[in-house]
């Protein structure tokens, strides 16, 4: 049976609701306070502080506005770094990693906020996390950590034994798992659209199809190169992420860049979807290469998310990976279509660990490690109050030193020795 639904696309679900915005290819300005480079939820997020506080701001995209992860991802808000407690509290010690723990749910709090107070219509549900354990003793790993980080960061969380799994989702492929509170559903490209909405209201102004070619440093701040003309700027934010190009190298030699795939089901029936996703919670698991999954907003389809390629790949075929990683979790959706299919980068760093700052007087903020939705908003937001002088810009991380191996160039040519690393490990690993 085919799995392709009829009128199967290869773009995000989301952009049904929030196609890519037309936005007006006026003239580039000669001159704006901040230029930032890229146009998803770090970069409108601080552009939209930015221009509350009076600057004149100009948003540049090599594509269409929101056309990078922003508007393609799962839509789990969350309050996590990738990195657990145990590993931070190891490698840093444990103020610092209580630290680094609460910026994490300071960048949720700061991320359902925002779109509470902004009103944006984006479908934010506050539902939680269902995060399965793979193997028996990964449970009993996340309950040892979850005690840990709730007696010393504070961090809330439940964990469900396997015998309880089925209250959470209705798979047997999980040993239990652990609740995680603040994890909230949102609708990620109309989120981005009510951003860019905020943004232009309050006087951005927000240039697609205008890839920055060239950051030239001056006395007096920057030259900002484009196809549509040149821009001088007293700051640049560089919020490239996943896409970061050769223009600034610098960044991204910091960077792996890596595909992650999504699809989306046909409508399923309500009890279906009721009895799959009981208490209608975002999950994720402990694999090493993971399945990120949930219900769509309106609670209609199964949205299903993994890395189903190393190297960019189509999205048929990713899609036909998703589709039999999907029966793997829920067997009894073997004979459900699927009605989109796509794919966006993520951007890794070396320690795993998002990272903001200011590097030969350009702003940055980058590195999510594939939660970005709220650490995103958060970090250009905190960008903003940098440029704007205010203490409130500081954060965690801005002591960090941001690794750059010699080795690397920024082409993750390591990245299918690693994959199968990983696989081998979910495969084996006790
Ligand atoms: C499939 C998928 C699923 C995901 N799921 C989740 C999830 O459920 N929860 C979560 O927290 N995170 C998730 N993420 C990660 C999250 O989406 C990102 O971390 C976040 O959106 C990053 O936002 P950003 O604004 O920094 O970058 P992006 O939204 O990627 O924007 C970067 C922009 O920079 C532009 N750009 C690059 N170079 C230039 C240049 N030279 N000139 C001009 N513009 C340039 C690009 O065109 C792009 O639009 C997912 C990502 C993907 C791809």
């Amino acid at each position: 049976m085919g799995i392709f639904a009829e009128g199967f696309k290869t773009s995000p679900y989301w952009w049904e609701a929030a196609p890519r915005p037309a936005l007006p290819e006026a003239p580039l300005p000669s001159a704006a306070d901040v230029a930032i480079v890229g146009s998803g939820f770090t970069g409108l997020s601080a552009a939209l502080d930015l221009a509350r506080a009076g600057r004149s701001v100009l948003v540049l995209d090599a594509s269409d506005a929101g056309h990078g992860a922003s508007s393609r991802n799962g839509g789990m808000l969350g309050s996590g770094l990738k990195l657990g407690y145990g590993d931070l509290k190891a490698t840093h010690g444990q103020a610092k990693a209580v630290a680094l723990v609460r910026e994490g749910i300071a960048a949720y709090d700061y991320a359902t906020d925002l779109i509470e107070r902004e009103q944006i219509t984006c479908h934010l549900q506050k539902v939680g996390m269902f995060v399965g354990a793979h193997r028996p003793s990964h449970y009993e790993e996340m309950a040892r950590g979850l005690d840990l980080v709730k007696r010393e960061a504070g961090l809330d969380g439940e964990m469900v034994p396997a015998s309880a799994t089925a209250t959470e989702v209705a798979t047997r492929i999980y040993h239990g798992g652990r609740i995680i509170p603040k994890n909230a559903g949102v609708h990620p490209a109309l989120y981005h659209q009510g951003l860019l909405d905020r943004a232009r209201g309050a006087g951005v102004t927000v240039a697609p199809r205008s890839p920055v070619t060239d950051i030239a440093r001056g006395l007096d701040g920057f030259t900002v190169t484009t196809p549509r003309g040149r821009v001088r700027a007293r700051d640049v934010i560089v919020a490239s992420n996943g896409y970061t190009g050769p223009v600034t190298q610098d960044f991204r030699r910091r960077l792996i860049p890596i595909g992650s795939y999504m699809i989306a089901t046909e409508p399923l029936p309500p009890e279906t979807m009721r009895r799959l996703f009981p208490n209608n919670r975002m999950i994720a698991d402990t694999k090493k290469v993971l399945y990120y999954y949930r219900p769509s907003p309106d609670r209609t389809r199964v949205l299903f998310g993994g890395r189903a390629a190393v190297w960019e790949t189509d999205t048929k075929v990713s899609g036909r990976t998703l589709h039999r990683y999907l029966t793997g979790v829920f067997p009894d959706l073997a004979d459900v279509k699927i009605t989109h299919s796509w794919t966006g980068n993520v951007a890794f760093t070396f320690d795993r660990l998002p990272h903001a700052g200011v590097r030969d007087g350009i702003h940055f903020a980058m590195g999510y490690n594939g939660s970005g939705v709220a650490m995103a908003t958060y970090l250009g937001h905190k960008t903003a109050q940098r440029i704007l002088g205010k203490p409130e810009g500081r954060t965690a991380f801005d002591d960090l030193e941001f690794p750059a191996p010699a080795w690397y160039s920024g082409t993750p040519w390591f990245l299918p020795l690693v994959a199968a690393w990983y696989r081998l490990q979910d495969r084996i690993a006790a």
